[in-house]
């Protein structure tokens, strides 16, 4: 019965049905389980001898001196005085025409003596009053809190509770999901969903709510860390002969905390379990070193790798490095972007499905479907972040894959829990010897001329350094067009002296050639939009420059500043804005005094929220009904320990039926 289409609701049709699709709502589970966006408080009758300013309820009382009123050719007012003892309250409407003669509301109203309206209420030259409530001729069904659910044209919140009502006949048949040692805490599942729609006061709704968040958070958790069956698991040989002459090579002596890493990597690595590692580090904490040796432990192994990063010129970076890196090693590194069928790719494609390719670095373009390895032990994904957590799924599945995650570390707690809390956790606390705090600075428009002759400074000394212009939207044509603009009148006027690049997120090939001059230093400013922004290494590049600071996030300033300071040079970061309001200012404030990714990321949370934080919205990214990523913080950590718990004691919850069903269900 549940499963039935909403067709099966009291006057729903095939055109309703369409209606309700657009709130996701398709059958009769989908009406029980879409909750309510906000409450209003049926609980208490007044009259209008309660009347106050401000205040929001149900008022009752006898209709006095009804009247229509035309306002103008299209408008009119409803209008209708309720008599209390000692004061009355001035109920109105303000229609739009439809047809002639009196409106609906005022023929119905004109029936009846007593009338019930909801609404709040304004202090009015001659009385109380209260404008565009909901009305009704008879005492409403549902007293208590009553639920409003979001709607759309065509569907009237009394509509969505007599479908309610009809839905909650069912509520039998929804089977309770929480194994039975967390139920103690929690209310039973039929007790919560009864009392979310229609909580007989604010402390039933309290604990509906907590069970219901707290279910969302496990089964998501749960859709996460959930193993198909028991795989074998790959085990990795010990490091041999090749890992020591890569550690002899490398140019610097390794921080505690890559050493860390890499140890937490090798142990996972050689052990018969599936590796489900993720390493965070603030930017420029040397995480790709960690990859690096992962990489060429499976490769030793005779595996293969595939390294996933969010970006082309990401993929490109990535490429070129550990195309050097390797070369020694006769280790083969392809590139894998874009979903053209070239000649090239459908060899690189041929040369993984065969297994003569060991190592791939590319973008999202590693998960489609006609990618396919012969012997993947290894999937890496680097930035995180910028993907849906069920990508990492996927491109993992690809063979049976050990999985090594890296991030910046700018998450805060309660994002990092849902993106990666079916990770092991290691985090590179120190950076690298010798690297020292950037210099931020905020600037005014008006002293512009002296950063940029600063920046001219700095390039006569052998340095390089970037500017970075704001655009809302990376799609907005105009707002491209302006930033253009300004970058070249910057190159011609006072950058003219020494060799700028352009690059902006809508250039195609022309942007890899453009960053690869960079990186030779045959270009010595890089202007951009914010392409830049996660995981560029030129660690002769010691200047940024951000133009309209204060439209960047926080977490963004962060990451952009990190593209400098990578090196023992002192590096400066120049902020050129004019923030108006207090709130900009302090923002601004924040990035200068501290270099703490994961403060500044947590402030960001709070400013923006999580959307923001994260870039564009992306598919795969957790977004939950009821649950708020920072308010239940504490529900989401007990769920994500319970279910880690629960996926240690029982991997494939083969012994939990009905919560397999409901985990599967989450899965789109
Ligand atoms: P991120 O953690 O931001 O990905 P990278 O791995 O790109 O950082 O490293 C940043 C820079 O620091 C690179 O130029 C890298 O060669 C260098 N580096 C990494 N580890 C060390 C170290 N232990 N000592 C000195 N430099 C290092
Ligand atoms: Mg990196």
């Amino acid at each position: 019965m549940l499963d039935q289409p909403v067709t099966a609701l009291p006057g729903v049709g095939v055109e309703k049905a369409k209606i309700l699709a657009k709130l996701d709502l398709y059958s009769v589970r989908d009406v029980l389980f879409g909750y309510p966006r906000s409450y209003k408080d049926y609980s208490k009758i007044y009259t209008a001898d309660h009347a106050r300013q401000g205040m929001e309820g149900l008022f009752t009382g006898t209709v006095v001196n009804l009247r229509e009123q035309l306002l103008n050719q299209n408008k009119r007012l409803i209008q209708a005085q309720i008599q209390g003892n000692t004061q009355s309250l001035t109920v109105s409407w303000f229609q739009v025409m439809r047809g002639r003669g009196t409106s609906y509301l005022y023929r119905q109203l004109s029936k009846v003596d007593q009338i019930w309206i909801y609404g709040q209420i304004k202090e009015g030259p001659y009385s109380w009053e209260l404008t565009s409530g909901e009305w009704h001729t008879k005492q409403p069904k549902h007293l208590g809190l009553v639920p409003v659910y979001p709607l759309v044209s065509g569907i009237t919140n009394t509509m969505r509770l007599q479908w309610i009502d009809f839905a909650l006949k069912y509520l039998d048949q929804i089977y309770e999901c929480l194994p039975k040692q967390l139920l103690a805490e929690f209310y039973p599942r039929t007790k919560a969903i009864h009392a979310i729609h229609f909580p007989t006061d604010d402390g039933e709704l309290l604990e509906a709510r907590k069970r219901l968040i707290f279910e969302e958070f496990f089964l998501f958790h749960l859709s996460l860390g959930k193993q198909e069956e028991q795989k074998n698991a790959i085990q990795h040989k010990p490091d041999g002969k090749c890992l020591e002459q890569y550690f002899n090579t490398l140019p610097f002596t390794l921080t505690a905390g890559q050493l860390q890493a890499i140890c937490d990597v090798r142990a996972d690595m050689e052990a018969p379990i599936q590796m489900r590692r993720l390493i965070q580090g603030d930017v420029g904490s040397g995480k790709t070193v960690i990859a690096e040796y992962a990489t060429l432990k499976a490769v030793d192994s005779g595996g293969q790798v595939a390294f996933l990063v969010p970006t082309e010129v990401l993929a490109r970076q990535m490429w070129t490095r550990l195309r050097e890196r390797f070369s020694s090693f006769g280790i083969e590194v392809e590139l894998l972007v874009g979903k053209d069928t070239t000649k090239h790719q459908k060899k690189i494609l041929s040369g993984l499905a065969q297994g003569t390719i060991a190592v791939v670095v590319g973008t999202h373009a590693l998960i489609a479907d006609r990618v396919v390895f012969a012997n993947l032990t290894l999937a890496i994904v680097d930035e995180q972040h910028r993907f849906g957590v069920r990508q990492r799924i996927a491109l993992s599945d690809k063979g049976n894959a050990d999985l090594l995650v890296m991030s910046a570390t700018p998450i805060p707690r309660s994002l990092a829990l849902t993106l990666y809390g079916d990770l092991n956790n290691t985090i590179i606390r120190d950076l690298p010897a010798g690297r020292r705090i950037v210099d931020t600075r905020l600037i005014h428009p008006s002293k512009r001329q002296d950063v940029y002759r600063f920046l001219v400074g700095r390039v006569e000394e052998k340095e390089q350094g970037f500017v970075v212009f704001a655009l809302v939207e990376e799609s907005d044509k105009l707002d491209l067009k302006a930033a253009v603009t300004e970058m070249e009148v910057l190159s011609a006027g006072p950058l003219s002296s020494i060799r700028v690049g352009l690059v902006h997120g809508q250039m195609g090939k022309q942007k890899a050639e453009c960053l690869e001059l960079f990186y030779q230093q045959k270009i010595d400013v890089l202007v951009s939009t914010t392409v830049i922004e996660v995981g560029m290494n030129v660690p002769t590049a010691t200047v940024i420059v951000v133009e309209n600071a204060d439209r960047f996030g926080l977490a963004q300033l962060h990451q952009l500043r990190g593209r400098v300071g990578r090196s023992k040079k002192q590096a400066y970061c120049f902020l050129i804005a004019n923030p108006q309001s207090e709130i900009a200012r302090q923002r601004l404030d924040i990035i200068r005094h501290t270099n703490d990714g994961l403060r500044i990321a947590e402030e960001d949370l709070k400013l923006r929220g999580p959307g923001d934080l994260l870039g564009t919205r992306q598919s795969g990214q957790p977004w939950f009904k009821l649950a708020d990523l920072i308010a239940d913080a504490e529900l989401l950590e007990k769920a994500a320990k319970a279910g880690r718990m629960l996926i240690l004691e029982d991997p494939t919850l083969a012994k939990y039926p009905t919560l397999l069903a409901e985990v599967k269900r989450q899965q789109p």
